[in-house]
């Protein structure tokens, strides 16, 4: 995720070597890597493996025993029995300063390990190192600012109410007790600490569910948990497939809040299940960004910038802009630039210096984003970069040309979440036009207006029906301000990274009390 800078460095690759304690971490002596459950490495019961690679040579990384229904219930046993402790010393009674020590603790070995970390992300995800280390400052980054919230948080009992002259109520603030995040698989160390700090700062227990194309980072962090000294159950990782361990998690019951981060479709059938038993749920889904460019800009520059939003992560963020719609009279000048920008975009393998465009996660993703460029092109969008598979010299991988188009106002070409460097350009005749068009869409995640009148540029965003709406920058983030999304993309939940995120992960209660009846 890019910072809070307007301008995107976190682009290109410089070299990078795995460090002997990452290989060592993955080969684990020739044995699968196992789950970790109340304070222990777990094989599971299942007697089922699967392999994570790196998407950019398709070498296999390591091989990692799968959490089924027996390791999700033994997780929110021992989450749950942690949270408790015994003689009342449970988690959920620990002092926040406490709390903050043990957290802050962790922060520091992950920065003791930070090339370990670095190289989860880099060979695991397919990430270049320009991206890779700014994600990771945002462990710290995360931990500092909900210790601050934590620390200043009212939980336990509020302020009394008289109600009558017998009878007084008051609200009581509590943890949820055992939380689940489930995350996906393009900003593994981001969005993990996006959701480990708030839900343990808040005093929950957790159940952490990696994506099954990038457990490694989890599985480390668990590893770094244990070392923190975190007491046993109070951090556990279950590494598996979304369809078997993701989905007895969101059937468990003893779960009490899930926290999912992942694609509209999940997020909805995840929240489905959770209903029939009452777990309750906040979800950061995907999005398909907009753009809109008026004409008073310098159209090279604007593309540039927009280019660089458009390909951050190889187009695999859940902001990525993908749809841009541009005043008419600088269109075909921004259309060249944006051609330009992305011909000259250098394709490669993520961990080679001077990679921008690196391969993408999976095998599935390959086949969908190919897909994506042809019915684009079929339902009218005139290309302008056609796409199609690209090729690494001596190197297997899951790489794909970038693909622009051009597009007109009633061409439906670009409805869903592509997650590539993809995008559609439309010519407008008006900035309402553009904003209307901009806003159809059941997405509703980031979006920005690029010009020089600030004024007139903030006044263009509020319209946008979006959670994130920016000028003259896309993806920024800040601690203190809500990153969450509209419509499709997100809710129910406050957003991440604010002081309501700290509150989702607590509930509240009304407690009344009235004198004894005489
Ligand atoms: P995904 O929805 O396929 O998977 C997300 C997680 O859900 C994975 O851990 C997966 O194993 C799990 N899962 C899958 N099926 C499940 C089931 N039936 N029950 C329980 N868990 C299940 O998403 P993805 O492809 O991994 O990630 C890409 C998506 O995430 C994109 O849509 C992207 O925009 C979105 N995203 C959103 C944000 C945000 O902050 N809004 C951030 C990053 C990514
Ligand atoms: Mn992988």
């Amino acid at each position: 995720m890019s910072t809070v800078d307007a301008e995107v460095r976190a682009f290109t690759a410089r070299k990078f070597e795995a460090p002997a304690k990452f290989i060592e971490f993955c080969q684990l002596g020739g044995a699968p890597l196992r789950g970790y459950i109340g304070g222990k490495y777990v094989a599971g019961t299942m007697n089922t493996t699967f392999q994570t690679i790196d998407p950019g040579s398709l070498e296999v990384l390591a091989t990692v025993c799968e959490m089924g229904a027996a390791e999700v219930d033994a997780a929110v046993t021992e989450a749950y029995r942690a949270y408790h402790g015994s003689q009342g010393k449970g988690w959920k009674t620990w002092p926040v300063e406490d709390r903050c020590r043990l957290v802050m603790r962790f922060v520091e070995l992950c920065e003791r390990d930070r090339d370990v970390l670095l190289a989860c992300e880099i060979f695991d995800g397919g990430k270049v190192s320009e991206l890779a280390e700014g994600d990771f400052d945002q462990i710290r980054a995360t931990a500092e600012y909900f210790c601050q919230v934590a620390k200043s948080a009212e939980m336990g009992d509020g302020e009394a109410l008289g109600i009558s002259s017998s009878l007084k109520g008051f609200t009581y603030r509590e943890p949820w007790g055992v939380v689940a995040g489930i995350i996906p698989w393009n900003y593994p160390v981001v969005l993990n600490s996006w959701f480990i700090f708030p839900a343990l700062l808040a005093g929950n227990c957790i159940l952490l569910k990696p994506a099954e194309d990038t457990p490694l980072s989890s599985l480390y962090m668990a590893k770094l948990a244990e070392e923190a000294g975190f007491p046993a159950g109070v951090f556990n990782v279950l590494p598996g497939r979304g369809e078997i361990t993701g989905q007895c998690i969101a059937e468990h019951p003893g779960v009490r809040f899930i926290a999912f981060t992942g694609s509209p479709e999940i997020g909805q059938s995840i929240m489905r299940t959770c209903d029939r038993h009452g777990t309750r749920m906040k979800r950061e889904m995907g999005g398909n960004g907009a753009a809109i460019v008026l004409d008073d800009v310098d159209p090279e520059a604007v593309a540039r910038q927009i280019g660089r939003y458009t390909n951050q992560h190889f187009g695999q963020t859940c902001c990525t802009i993908h749809r841009v719609f541009v005043d008419k009279k600088i269109a075909d000048e921004f259309i060249d630039s944006q051609r330009a920008f992305f011909e000259n975009l250098q394709i490669g393998y993520q961990a080679d210096a001077g990679t921008q465009l690196g391969a993408v996660v999976n095998s599935t993703q390959h086949r969908r984003v190919l897909q994506a460029q042809q019915e684009t092109a079929r339902r009218g969008g005139q290309i302008v970069l056609s796409g199609g598979p690209a090729e690494v010299a001596d190197k297997e991988g899951y790489y794909i040309k970038p693909a622009l188009y051009k597009t007109q106002p009633g061409i439906d070409c670009n409805p869903h979440e592509v997650f590539h460097a993809f995008a559609t350009i439309c010519p407008v005749q008006s900035v309402a036009e553009a904003v209307e068009l901009a806003n159809r869409t059941p997405y509703g995640l980031g979006a920005s207006v690029w010009t020089k009148d600030i004024e007139r540029g903030i006044n263009l965003a509020k319209q946008l029906r979006d959670g994130t709406v920016q000028v003259n920058c896309h993806n920024s983030i800040a601690y203190g301000l809500p990153y969450g999304g509209q419509g499709i993309s997100g809710g129910p939940g406050g957003g991440v990274n604010c002081e309501e995120t700290f509150y989702d992960y607590t509930q509240v209660k009304a407690v009344y009390v009235a004198d004894y009846p005489s």
